[in-house]
Parts: C-alpha cells; sequence; structure tokens
C-alpha cells in the first residue's frame, strides 16, 4: 500500500487528513513535532510522500524538508501553508519541497496532489535504459539521475522530470505551462510561479554560473529553453 506521512501539530487537521487519505487508499503514518516526523520516516523508508506543516512546537517545516532532502532525494514533499505565507511557498520551495498546498484545502485536491507526486516516482521504472547525453550532461532515465562532467547532481523528483523534459526538447522553447502541464501533471491546480522557483534550484545545481545561466535560458514573457 502507498505510504504518506502527515505531520501537523493540530490534531483536527491531522485527523482529516488521515481520514481523506484513507479512503483514498493510502497507509497514513502521523507525527505532530518535527522530530518525530524524522523519527518515523527514518523506521519507513517506504513512505512516498511527507506531508509538512510549517508552523510546529520544535523545529519548523523548512528544517523538516532540509533534513530530509539532505539523505532522500527521491521523496515527494508537500508544504502546508497558511494564507498569509505567501513567502513560505518560495522558501519551502527553495529548502527541497516538491509542491506546497495553502490552507485551507479541500481532501481532493489534497488527494490529487499526492497522486500526482506518486505517479512520478513511480513513472519510468518500466522503461528501458535510456541514456541522453547532451554536452557535459548525461541523463539516465532507468535510474533517474543526472551526471554533468561524470559528477552526480542531486536532484529531487521534480528537478528530474523538469530535466527530462528539457533533455528530450533540446533548443525549443517551452512555456511554462508546458512545463507545469507535463511536469505537475494536467489536474495541478497550482500556480505558474512554482515553475520559476524550481529553474532557479536547477540552476543552481547545474549551471556554472547562475547569474548567467547558459544551459536553462529564459524565453522572456514565455518560459524556457534548454541548450547546451
Ligand atoms: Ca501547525
Amino acid at each position: 500500500m502507498k505510504k504518506v506521512l502527515i505531520l501537523e501539530d493540530e490534531v483536527s487537521i491531522r485527523s482529516f487528513v488521515v481520514i481523506n487519505l484513507n479512503r483514498a487508499g493510502y497507509e497514513v503514518l502521523e507525527a505532530g513535532t518535527g522530530m518525530e516526523a524524522l523519527e518515523k520516516l527514518k523506521e519507513h523508508p517506504d513512505v512516498g510522500v511527507a506531508i509538512l506543516d510549517i508552523m510546529l512546537p520544535d523545529i519548523d517545516g523548512f528544517e523538516v524538508c532540509r533534513n530530509i532532502r539532505a539523505t532522500d532525494k527521491k521523496i515527494g514533499i508537500i508544504m502546508l501553508t497558511a494564507r498569509s505565507q505567501e513567502m513560505d511557498k518560495v522558501t519551502g520551495l527553495m529548502t527541497g519541497a516538491d509542491d506546497y498546498m495553502t490552507k485551507p484545502f479541500s481532501p481532493a485536491e489534497l488527494t490529487a496532489r499526492i497522486d500526482a507526486l506518486y505517479r512520478r516516482i513511480g513513472s519510468d521504472t518500466q522503461s528501458d535504459s535510456v541514456e541522453l547525453t547532451q554536452g557535459p550532461f548525461v541523463l539516465n532515465t532507468r535510474n533517474r539521475t543526472l551526471d554533468k562532467e561524470g559528477k552526480r547532481i542531486k536532484l529531487t523528483q521534480v528537478e528530474y522530470a523538469i530535466m527530462k523534459l528539457f533533455m528530450q526538447n533540446p533548443g525549443r522553447a517551452l512555456s511554462r505551462e508546458d512545463i507545469l502541464t507535463t511536469v505537475w501533471g494536467r489536474d495541478y491546480d497550482g500556480e505558474l510561479k512554482i515553475v520559476d522557483v524550481n529553474i532557479r534550484r536547477l540552476r543552481i545545481k547545474i549551471e556554472d554560473d547562475t547569474a548567467n545561466p547558459v544551459y536553462i535560458t529564459t524565453v522572456w514573457g514565455f518560459g524556457y529553453k534548454w541548450g547546451v
């Protein structure tokens, strides 16, 4: 069964999530503090998606996210933010989250987001080993890895999906909407900004000079283009 962890100190919200995810067929682990979440994830390495609240009694959700990402690049991470915390979305994504949801959210929206993350984690596993080599980059679609000049670049699932899309479309301008639809799925109803934040993070990982990107270039008013 697909496993999800919910980290939320407000019992009413946590129970709401548990009930709805159980109904959607997920096994749900619960944590009320950041430390508890990290311990449970260590005990259950098969958790596919973690939902992290930001305001917590001990360490905050960003810290938890950073801690998870330090050892696990594959798990999907969704941050829960309050409506007033606009900046939190960006901060959360920069610390390695794949997605965020603003409270209050509907159960249907939450399960759609988790399903989308699970699809990304599970996709490609059946496909043949294909290596895409472009310039200094080698993308391996079986292992879902990216190397630059023979060195592994650690990517989140979302970053990997964006890189794959780019490397399958070299020299082609891709609109932000195209990237959002391909990577986050057609049902995703989040904001286009999530694309920009992930591109910013990718540039930090793959560009020689983040201030003057040469691989991922901006197509003003439209989107981005990959080239080597
Ligand atoms: Ca909270």
